[in-house]
């Protein structure tokens, strides 16, 4: 059965939904999908209707440009539902703009913002269902784009794909975490790729973070790679400090990611009195405050987690442990930005977007 329920989006619904198979009291984060996924093909130089059409495998041929060279670029974003069953995104036009921001940087054509919204719109309208209300519930969604002409000459595509996919999650605690400084590695570097949601960005960082996992790390927090003295990022979050009573965050740039839970967090904390710096941040300075008793706090800030809580980090053979203040920054920033993103407070941001 096939419809058309807006001009642009054609929809082919599911026959059987798959959620009475699912047991959402014991969800591994991102392994189930819900029953549809958008999709939209670039083809002669223009997006192709877009489609919503049940989920599952994809028939690509193997010369396809992504398997090769790379072209993949995506986004992580969730959905929230409240108790009165409302369903909000969060900062949808921010993922939106970014998806943009790095598919451009990989050559990859720009996606029209109606069908992006439009798409995502109708898609969670769809799988509504699988979003539950109540604390840390949530669905990621997870759009992204490849490269699909069948060629392996080394040169970008002129055919893309464009997808949502949907995957419901719980709250996503790991606990608190303890991670290397990187003294070697990075994940990037100047006039490369690091301001970009690029995959090959993630490759890149699964080696060095096993390395740090076999001295009983979890976690790589990646420096500037002229010099590994500046702090960039944690793992694939951005990183905060807290120094005394002010919050410090190192400024976005060409090799850091412009997060929307950092920017939104130092929002939050200026609005409420906190100090904030945003500003290059001396991993001298970090090891000097954690032996002078300085350092508080230590997290990592994105969309999957929302906030991290760091225990402690290794450096250069020494290992610096970091003792949760009573009144954590981490913990009152978090159920702040949680309390907007399930609709439990004001939003005086104007961040949260009912479907
Ligand atoms: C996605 C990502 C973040 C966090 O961004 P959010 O918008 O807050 O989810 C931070 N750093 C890197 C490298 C990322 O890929």
């Amino acid at each position: 059965m096939e419809n058309t329920i807006t001009d642009s989006i054609k929809i082919t619904p599911i026959t059987t939904s798959k959620l009475d198979k699912v047991d959402f009291d014991n969800l591994s984060f991102g392994k189930t999908f819900t029953d549809h996924m958008f999709e939209c093909d670039f083809k002669d130089g223009v997006w192709q209707t877009p489609q919503i059409k049940p989920y599952g495998p994809l028939t690509i041929d193997p010369s396809a440009r992504v398997f090769h060279y790379g072209q993949a670029v995506f986004e992580g974003m969730k959905a929230f539902k409240d108790d009165k069953g409302d369903v909000f995104l969060f900062r949808p036009k921010d993922n939106f703009n970014r998806i943009n921001i790095s598919a451009n940087r990989l050559a990859i054509p720009s996606f029209p913002e109606q069908y992006f919204m439009e798409g995502l719109k109708q898609l969670l309208k769809i799988d509504e269902k699988w979003i539950k209300s109540g604390a840390g519930n949530s669905l990621y969604i997870r759009p992204f784009v490849i490269a699909t002409q069948a060629c392996v000459s080394a040169a970008e595509a002129n055919e893309y794909k464009f997808m949502i996919i949907c995957s419901p999650a719980q709250a996503y605690y790991v606990g608190d975490v303890s991670v290397l400084i990187a003294e070697k590695y990075s994940r990037s570097a100047n006039g490369g790729v690091g301001y970009a949601k690029a995959a090959g960005n993630y490759a890149a960082q699964f080696y060095p973070t096993n390395l740090a996992k076999k001295e009983g790390y979890q976690q790589v927090i990646w420096t500037d790679a002229d010099t590994h003295e500046y702090m960039e990022e944690a793992g694939t979050m951005n990183i905060f400090f807290r120094i005394n009573d002010t919050l410090l965050t190192a400024p976005i740039s060409d090799r850091i990611l412009d997060g929307i839970t950092r920017k939104s967090l130092l929002e939050i904390a200026e609005k409420e009195g906190i100090a904030t710096e945003v500003r290059p941040i001396k991993v001298n300075e970090i090891v000097k405050a954690a032996e002078d008793g300085g350092l508080k706090e230590m997290f990592g800030a994105g969309t999957a987690a929302v906030i991290s809580p760091i225990k402690a980090f290794g450096y250069k053979g020494n290992h610096y442990e970091i003792k949760r203040p009573e009144k954590a920054f981490a913990s009152h920033l978090k159920k702040a930005l949680m309390d907007i993103q399930y609709n439990l407070t004001e939003d005086p941001y104007g961040w949260r977007v009912k479907l």
